[in-house]
């Protein structure tokens, strides 16, 4: 067993053919493609970093299955130590590569099965928890990289899911001795198509006569019955026209590249699937996925964002020579504590981490922390952003094309008058930096990320104990009932 490396990484996708669609064209060649490539480079550093002596204690864990070092991707968490570890590479990737860790969600997923397949077999059983392990040390064996589908299509949401069209959910269409059939669509899957494979679950609690929806299961990406729509925006279209990336405000890694994953009959064999038709146990899986996404999400994964943010910010303040107002000294530090008071949840959060279920080994954050930890993000994002724009000014959205440096016509007018505190290139380039953030696809992509607010809305006053604050609350009024 050994950790695969970049160069490992990318041949192992020339070998997986995924039916991938972009922009009305089939994907041909992911590492060929402008934009699928952002996705490749990205998924390839994160292999670069776990080799890394430097970040091998973040990067890397010890399975509990074999003793053996294994990428901190596929590590289930077994100690509350683990769990800052996991917050901690999500403050690591996102810092290193300004997009998605394309391995997060089936990060959060795998641990979210361990914890309830376990619950399961208890209670029914079942003998998911043996297959889990079975696929976690295959997976571990040869380091592939896994993504996590949750979020269904959904359709029109006024409808439960036996009211509407019955594909907006995946579910199973039929049941047979040595797997299951699914059918559905997961939306926005973050990276899938470049991923080896995918564990699924299900997006939400489900009641009684849900049963076929009520599935979890792993899949190799390239299963026959899985086609990918890849989004598609005006970054999209900047990246593919772009004759030199360099100019482009994260070149390498780019945007967070998503897709729609549909399942078009896929058979799944059952040694992977984990879930089949268990509904009373659909909302623990949810849930605890979500407690354990959203402290990495909110607390930690936008954490590294903003220190990109602030740290363009201030570059682009002293390139201005702003930098020693008081207002923008200020916005820097608000951006800061914004911030920071996010970490300090995630790491709450996976401090006061507990084993669930009891006995079973694994370690799931605090709920309480983790839900707050992603609700102070979606709304601290839209003020960092706010306060990053105003610092960078209107230049952040008026901006020549670099182009112009090379075109003898408006060279020598772009050069004189975008310079400031450095040459014009140079302000340049921080500014498209910010461009990329201020007004690009982050604020929805940070809001809905790991759910929209009111999910965690909900689940955070399900949590608070009021009635123990009602108690204090009494104590102090003097009131006895
Ligand atoms: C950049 C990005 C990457 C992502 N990556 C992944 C990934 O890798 N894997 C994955 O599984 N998911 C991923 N997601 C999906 C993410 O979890 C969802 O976007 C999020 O859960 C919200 O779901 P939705 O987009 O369907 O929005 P909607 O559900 O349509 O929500 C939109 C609004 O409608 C409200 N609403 C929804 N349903 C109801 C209802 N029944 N009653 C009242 N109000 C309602 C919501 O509260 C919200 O205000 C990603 C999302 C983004 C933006």
């Amino acid at each position: 067993m050994s950790l695969m490396t970049a160069e490992e990484f990318k041949k192992s996708l020339q070998k997986m053919k995924v039916n991938a669609y972009w922009d009305g064209k089939k994907v041909e060649t992911l590492s060929a493609h402008p934009v699928t490539r952002s996705v490749v480079e990205a998924t390839a550093k994160l292999y670069e970093l776990a080799a890394d002596p430097q970040q091998e204690g973040v990067m890397t864990a010890t399975s509990h299955l074999t003793g053996e070092k294994i990428n901190r991707n596929l590590h289930v968490n077994r100690s509350t130590g683990d769990l800052e570890r996991r917050a901690d590479m999500a403050l690591l990737t996102s810092q290193t590569l300004g997009t998605c860790n394309y391995r997060c969600v089936g990060c959060d997923a795998l641990n979210a099965l361990a914890s309830v397949t376990v619950e399961m077999d208890r209670v029914k059983g079942t003998e998911y928890s043996r297959r889990l392990n079975a696929f976690l040390q295959r997976t571990q064996e040869k380091d592939l990289a896994v993504s996590g589908a949750v979020t269904d299509a959904k359709g029109d949401r006024a409808k439960r899911i036996l009211e509407g069209d019955p594909d907006m959910y995946v579910h199973i269409v039929e049941r047979r001795s040595d797997g299951i059939v699914v059918r559905g669509a997961k939306m926005h899957q973050s990276g899938a198509f470049c991923a080896h494979e995918t564990l699924v679950i299900p997006g939400g609690a489900l009641r009684k006569g849900e049963e076929d929806y009520a599935v979890a299961f792993a899949v190799p990406n390239s299963a026959k019955g899985i086609t990918y729509v890849l989004q598609y925006n005006a970054l999209s279209a900047e990246r593919e026209k772009a004759e030199d990336i360099f100019y482009l405000g994260n070149p390498r890694f780019g945007q967070r590249e998503t897709c729609l994953m549909v399942f078009d009959d896929v058979f799944i064999p059952a040694e992977n699937v984990f879930m089949r038709g268990e509904v009373d146990f659909a909302g623990a899986l949810i849930q605890r996925f979500a407690k354990t996404h959203r402290m990495n999400c909110g607390g930690a994964c936008k954490v590294g964002f903003a220190d990109i943010i602030i740290g363009a910010a201030q570059l682009a303040a002293e390139y201005a020579g702003t930098e020693k107002a008081p207002h923008v000294r200020e916005a820097i530090t608000h951006m800061v504590r914004i911030s920071e008071a996010s970490h300090a949840c995630a790491i709450a959060a996976a401090v006061k981490g507990k084993e669930e279920p009891p006995g079973s080994g694994v370690f799931m954050p605090d709920d309480l922390f983790g839900n707050v930890a992603k609700i102070s993000t979606a709304h601290g994002f839209w003020q960092i952003m706010a306060l990053a724009g105003d610092i960078a000014g209107g230049l952040v959205v008026t901006m020549p094309s670099f182009q112009e440096l090379k075109n003898p016509a408006t060279k020598g007018y772009v050069e004189k008058y975008l310079k400031a505190a450095v040459p014009a290139e140079k302000r340049m380039r921080i500014t498209k930096v910010l461009q990329n953030w201020t007004a690009g696809l982050h604020g929805p992509g940070t809001w809905h990320g790991a759910g929209s607010t009111q999910a965690q809305m909900i689940s955070l006053h399900r949590v608070a104990n009021l009635e123990a604050k009602k108690r204090i609350a009494k104590r102090i009024a003097g009131i006895e009932d």
